[in-house]
């Protein structure tokens, strides 16, 4: 990349560890690039918002920021502000009257040209995808469009046959899209980030989603699924770990399903346990998996595994198979439970998270009874508790109602969360007593506290110095918080 002249820049990232990993290899695209970051409390002469659009509620944030604009642009004449990330077509349109430019995670390599020139970017880019298209190998199509049959024999068999048509545009245009940007997926990977916490790294090794639940923007806006090679997960693994103790996050979509692109038999069982032989202290975490790709050769390796945490988000998003069914989860709420209690029985400490959506289209309230007693049945640890909202563009929103007012999403959001509160504290209350190694990820100086998560990635504070920061330390666990837990350092 050719550097420019010396700029400043700021980052705000709204959204999952996808969009932080994101905005590492963005932060570290712009420093290769001559920028740097800005100073507090000042105007830099970049401002990016990497978004997620999962929820209308991170695009309502970046509208929430946009007044300020005018009085940057007051303060630094050179102020532009610019959107990256997840964002829906749709968005994309509105948000581009009131920002200076938008452009797409994928085209990192080409950041210095969309600095200089966004709006030729755009025109040229046009032109690349011609030649992407010419370049797009044959055995890709090939494969892409059994991908789309089988997508679209899923769909007819949860009863959407009459919509087929509709469906299959949705999924074609993904797939075109997924085509023009495809030349660009691996040098995004390449990007080398600038890690944010030193002791916890977040390593993309899949970007995109094949899973197209209907409710989700995901696969229209990251394209389908691409895999990042084995061999560049595995040294970016060791670099890392080559520098001190830490814990890794893999991260993913559907985190589970990832395959080697150089060898479809090397699967994500495969790579962990590669990353287990690796030597040096380091724990290995990863987001999210997919409850369908629990399979024994899996459950059998997380049973037995040191070094991969004993912990899973395993989202179920319903606890009601009509919904599920709608949703397009391919998985009945039983389906789930049997992984679920597999794990439970199998892996020691098992603790785990779950993503849950409440007021999808038409839920009645009989069927958000039925998540509820599966969420008291399953008892999460944590759980991620979303008020659906219609994503423009996905297969919900062209046909699904809906129909469920706000008021009663909210009901249903408290009654969830009450719950949580319980599940959440009597799995910490577990702990009370015990002495566990913990991983110190970060330090509070005016309390002198130490902040830290167990193997089983229960959060937990103590007492303690800045010198443990990044270390694997014991504690003794004495009491429950609110969704953590109070510890002391054990001292043998
Ligand atoms: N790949 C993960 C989820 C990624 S999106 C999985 O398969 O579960 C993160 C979370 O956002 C989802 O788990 C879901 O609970 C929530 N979400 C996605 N789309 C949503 C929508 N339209 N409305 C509300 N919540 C949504
Ligand atoms: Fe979205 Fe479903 Fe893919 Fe998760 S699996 S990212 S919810 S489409």
């Amino acid at each position: 990349m050719n550097k420019i002249e010396k700029k400043t820049y700021s980052i705000t990232t709204y959204g999952c560890d996808m969009n932080k990993s994101d905005s590492e290899r963005l932060a570290s695209a712009l420093e290769s690039l001559g920028y740097s970051l800005v100073k507090k409390n000042k105007v830099p002469d970049l401002l990016v918002f990497n978004s997620c659009s999962v929820r209308q509620s991170a695009v309502d944030r970046i509208y929430g920021q946009m007044g300020k604009f005018t009085s940057f642009k007051k303060k630094n004449p050179d102020f532009r502000a610019a959107v990256t990330g997840c964002i829906l077509p749709k968005d994309r349109k509105k948000l581009l009257k009131r920002f200076d430019f938008i452009f797409n995670i994928k085209d990192l390599d080409k950041l210095a040209l969309i600095l200089k020139e966004p709006k030729k970017y755009y025109k040229l880019s046009k032109e690349e995808i011609a030649s992407f298209r010419v370049a797009a190998r044959k055995q890709d199509f090939e494969e892409r469009s059994d991908e789309c049959s089988s997508f679209r024999v899923a769909a007819r068999k949860q009863d959407f046959e009459e919509r087929s048509d509709e469906c299959s545009s949705f999924r074609v245009a993904a797939r075109k899209q997924d085509f023009e940007e495809r030349s660009d997926e691996c040098s995004y990977f390449k990007i080398r980030p600038k890690y944010h916490n030193k002791f916890s790294c977040l390593v993309p090794i899949s970007f995109g989603c094949n899973r197209f639940c209907t409710y989700c923007a995901v696969p229209y806006t990251r394209g389908l699924e691409i895999n990042r090679p084995s061999k560049d997960i595995l040294n970016e693994v060791k670099e890392l770990i080559s520098e001190g103790p830490k814990e890794i996050i893999l991260l993913g979509q559907t985190v589970s399903s990832w395959q080697d692109p150089k060898d479809k038999n090397y699967v994500f069982v495969d790579l962990l346990k590669d990353l287990e032989k690796l030597p040096g202290k380091f724990w290995i975490r990863f987001n999210s998996p997919y409850v369908l790709d629990f399979n024994d050769k899996l459950i059998d390796f997380l049973a037995e595994a040191q070094k991969i945490n004993n912990y899973l988000n395993l989202p179920i998003q319903s606890g009601n198979n009509q919904i599920l069914k709608k949703m397009k989860r391919e998985y009945s709420a039983g389906q789930y439970l049997k992984v679920l209690s597999s794990l439970k029985d199998r892996v020691p400490d098992f603790s785990f998270s779950t993503d849950i959506i409440v007021g999808f289209c038409g839920e009645t309230e009989k069927q958000f009874q039925d998540s509820f007693n599966v969420f008291k049945k399953i008892s999460p640890s944590m759980a991620y508790i979303a008020k659906y909202s219609t994503r423009p563009g996905t297969v919900a929103a062209k046909i699904f109602k809906d129909s469920v007012p706000l008021k009663i999403k909210k009901q249903r959001h408290a009654e969830l969360t009450r719950l949580l509160r319980q599940t959440s504290k009597s799995n910490l209350q577990k702990e009370v007593g015990r002495t566990l190694e913990v991983l110190v990820n970060d330090y509070l100086p005016n309390k002198k506290e130490c902040l830290a998560k167990t193997r089983n990635f229960k959060a937990i504070r103590f007492k303690g110095n800045k010198k443990l920061l990044g270390k694997f330390v014991k504690v003794k666990i004495v009491k429950t918080r609110e969704f953590e837990l109070e510890g002391k350092l054990f001292k043998n």
